[in-house]
């Protein structure tokens, strides 16, 4: 028993109501004995943001058959590791990346599993492609036998009013709905964090990405 998955996977399905939506633990920074012990509570899915990093604890826990999920900006140079490491990418935001992952995830392995990150209210410098260009790009990942397309990833900016806050998840909501027309393959929407995580199951999330209130604070913060 761990109190806090408990407490946490207790929020998601009242928030549910019914619908199945699924949680991802992000681990950053969280070292292996509390992966260990979430594994042990029955916790499946682990993001990850840092490659190096994750490569290691993904070795440490060879032993739990876990999903991992990487979540954080992707470099072309890092494709490689995590084409060959991880079970999903959610923040595949650009076009160039796709040839490269594709080339480096083994036909062995099962093929990967992408989300597009998305940034949905378009904000200067923030991740994630223009929410135009995610048609592009859905089609493009559609195209290749060993990845394939399972929906949209975003991190909208943490507003302090609860209406604001919602109005990005609907917006993303909409824009998964759309591409669900072109795709009708697709599951998967990632929205919500520690913070933020009831209201964007109340607008449609899928899969919410939890840290903090799972694991505790980081400490110390990581680049
Ligand atoms: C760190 C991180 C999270 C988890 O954030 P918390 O606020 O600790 O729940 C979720 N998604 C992404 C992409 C992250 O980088």
């Amino acid at each position: 028993m761990h109190t806090v998955l408990a407490a946490c996977t207790q929020a998601i399905a009242r928030a549910a109501a019914g619908r199945k939506v699924r949680l991802l633990a992000v681990s950053k920074a969280q070292p292996t004995e509390r992966i260990r012990a979430l594994a042990a509570a029955g916790q499946r899915e682990f993001g990850e943001n840092y490659v190096q990093e994750a490569i290691d604890k993904i070795d440490a826990c060879a032993d739990l058959d876990l999903c991992w999920h990487f979540i954080g900006p992707l470099q072309s140079n890092k494709c490689r590791e995590v084409a060959r490491h991880f079970a999903w990418l959610q923040s595949l935001d650009r076009a160039k990346l796709v040839p490269i992952l594709a080339r480096y995830r083994a036909d062995t392995q099962p093929p990967l599993q992408v989300l597009i990150q998305v940034n949905i209210e378009d904000e200067a410098g923030k991740a994630g492609c223009r929410p135009e260009h995610v048609p592009i790009l859905a089609d493009l990942v559609a195209t290749q036998p060993r990845l394939r397309l399972r929906g949209l990833m975003a991190i909208p900016t943490p507003h302090p009013d609860p209406a604001q806050r919602r109005m990005a998840f609907a917006a993303l909501r909409t824009l998964f709905e759309q591409l669900q027309g072109r795709h009708p393959d697709i599951d998967t929407l990632s929205m919500g964090m520690s913070d933020d995580f009831l209201d964007a199951i109340a607008e449609g999330a899928t899969l919410v990405r939890i840290g903090s209130a799972l694991f505790g604070l980081r400490t110390p913060a990581r680049k």
